[in-house]
């Protein structure tokens, strides 16, 4: 074993430093410093201010940077700062090392400019997520001064280009190529990459449909860039030019903003009916970029031999109802959900259900609204015994208006109702039903 001075230097362990909260910085933003710190040094006080364990921080600077309000400051210890004088001494110790290895990793994300929404296409039919998409893409890239694109795949399917500028992208990457007619992972992937590294967009905009959250994991993967699936909101930091991607966290206790801050592109996935549909001007026009996929029908490992459809017949889109009448546990078993089959009828409205609803059997899963179930935007959302859980109400908060129905008039159901009825649902669902029905047979005699 050698004892050198060379071999001791080497063994000095290099001072990262540590942070401390400034005193009366911090606003309680929901925890930005805790999701960001990569060893759970931060827990967060009853008043939503971080508690930050010194034994576990690496002092990676990465709370401090993230931090809206510089809350968080960087320091050295005192044996740190005895053994950063030392390496000064030796030449050893550069002040900015860190600071510039994190630089380092963000360097040439400037390239990156501009919105992509892909448009998701089967037979070649647009996914009405795509069009949603470009709404919110839209307000993205008037933020930040840049472009919004659109990038389609598939065969034959140049028309959605047009559609595509109807619904507001400025110019479209197309790749036709027959192997693209059936989504497939591969062709599918390998075209989304190649356009990505090429075109270098800053935001990549994708639908949290089956196919969507299969493409756009498998681009995340391939090209190490962070994914936000399942957003509800999206807005830009106009300080520092980042998508805001928000979406429920720990099981929808809270909602956590996120940020892809050193990897390009910020990627996202938004279900159907969470953004709203953008008018559509059939007038509009761009630029269409065409591009090869360069791939051959030998090289795709998976084949399609038949493609079996689901029965549309028994299917029931909560997610595309102009009028939801939804029950809760307050329905307190399944032969009573007639009374709302009877309110949505008259209405022409459909059946929804909570998740408690669902789990008690009494609804089909494909009925639940919330997080674990659709996301709804109809014109009249009636809720009937909800209490109005977060899970809940991030899967239909959107409704242009909400009617509830609850005997518990601090429900928190209440709190995002146009109009509340307090009472017992039983009476009043009835009542509503016997009404309409006078105003629709007043309406027939007319
Ligand atoms: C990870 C996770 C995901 C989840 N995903 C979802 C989801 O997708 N969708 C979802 O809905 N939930 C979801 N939940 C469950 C959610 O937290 C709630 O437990 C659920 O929404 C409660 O359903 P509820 O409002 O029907 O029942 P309750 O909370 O029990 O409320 C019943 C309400 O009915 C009222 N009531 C009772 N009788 C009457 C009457 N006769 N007249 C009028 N009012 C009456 C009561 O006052 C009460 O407010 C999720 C939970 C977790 C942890
Ligand atoms: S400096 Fe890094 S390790 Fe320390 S608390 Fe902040 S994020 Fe966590
Ligand atoms: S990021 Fe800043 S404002 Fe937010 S909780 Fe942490 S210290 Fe407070």
């Amino acid at each position: 074993m050698t004892n050198s001075g060379e071999e001791k230097r080497k063994r000095v362990k290099r001072p990262r430093g540590k942070v401390r909260l400034i005193e009366g910085k911090c606003i309680a933003c929901g925890g930005r410093c805790q999701a960001e710190c990569p060893v759970d040094a931060i827990t967060l006080n009853d008043k939503g201010e971080p508690i930050i364990s010194l034994e576990k921080c690496i002092g990676c600077r990465k709370c401090v940077k993230v931090c809206p309000v510089s809350a968080i400051e960087h320091y050295y210890t005192d044996e740190e700062l005895r053994i950063i004088e030392e390496l000064k001494k030796q030449g050893l110790w550069k002040e900015e090392q860190i600071e510039e290895k994190e630089e380092r990793k963000t360097e040439g994300l400037d390239e990156y400019r501009g919105v992509w929404v892909f448009v998701e296409q089967q037979d070649g039919c647009a996914a009405t997520v795509s069009w949603e998409l470009l709404g919110v893409g839209a307000k993205l890239a008037t933020d930040l001064g840049v472009e919004l694109s659109a990038f389609i795949l598939g065969d034959s399917i140049e028309h959605l280009a047009y559609e595509a500028f109807a619904y507001g992208a400025q110019k479209v990457y197309l790749i036709e190529d027959p192997i693209l007619k059936d989504y497939r992972t591969e062709p599918y992937l390998k075209g989304t990459v190649d356009l990505i590294r090429k075109y270098k967009p800053e935001i990549v905009l994708m639908g949290a449909t089956g196919l969507g959250r299969d493409l756009a994991g498998a681009v995340a993967t391939e090209l190490e860039t962070g994914l936000t699936a399942d957003c509800t909101g999206l807005t830009i930091d106009k300080e520092r030019g980042l998508l805001e991607q928000t979406r429920p966290a720990f099981g929808g206790n809270i909602m956590a903003t996120i940020l892809t801050q050193n990897h390009r592109p910020q990627m996202a996935s938004v279900r159907p009916h969470v953004m709203p549909m953008p008018p559509r001007n059939p007038d509009a026009k761009g630029e269409i970029i065409r591009e090869k996929l360069n791939m051959r029908e030998e090289d795709i490992r998976v084949k399609v031999i038949e493609i079996i459809r689901e029965e549309q017949a028994e299917k029931i889109d909560i997610a595309g109802a102009e009028v939801l009448v939804s029950g809760g546990r307050g329905m307190q078993a399944a032969e009573n959900f007639k009374i709302l089959e009877e309110l949505a009828g008259i209405l022409g409205g459909t059946v929804s259900a909570s998740r408690a609803a669902v789990d008690a059997g009494w609804m089909p899963y494909e009925r639940q609204v919330g997080q674990t179930g659709k996301t709804v935007r109809p014109k009249i959302y009636i809720a009937c015994g909800i209490s109005g859980a977060i899970q809940h109400l991030v899967g239909m908060q959107d409704s242009d208006v909400i009617i509830a129905i609850n005997r518990d008039r601090d429900a928190p159901i209440f709190e995002v109702a146009h109009y509340g009825i307090v009472g017992d649902l039983f009476q009043i669902v009835p009542i509503l039903t016997r009404k309409l029905r006078e105003i629709a047979a007043k309406k027939c005699a007319a």
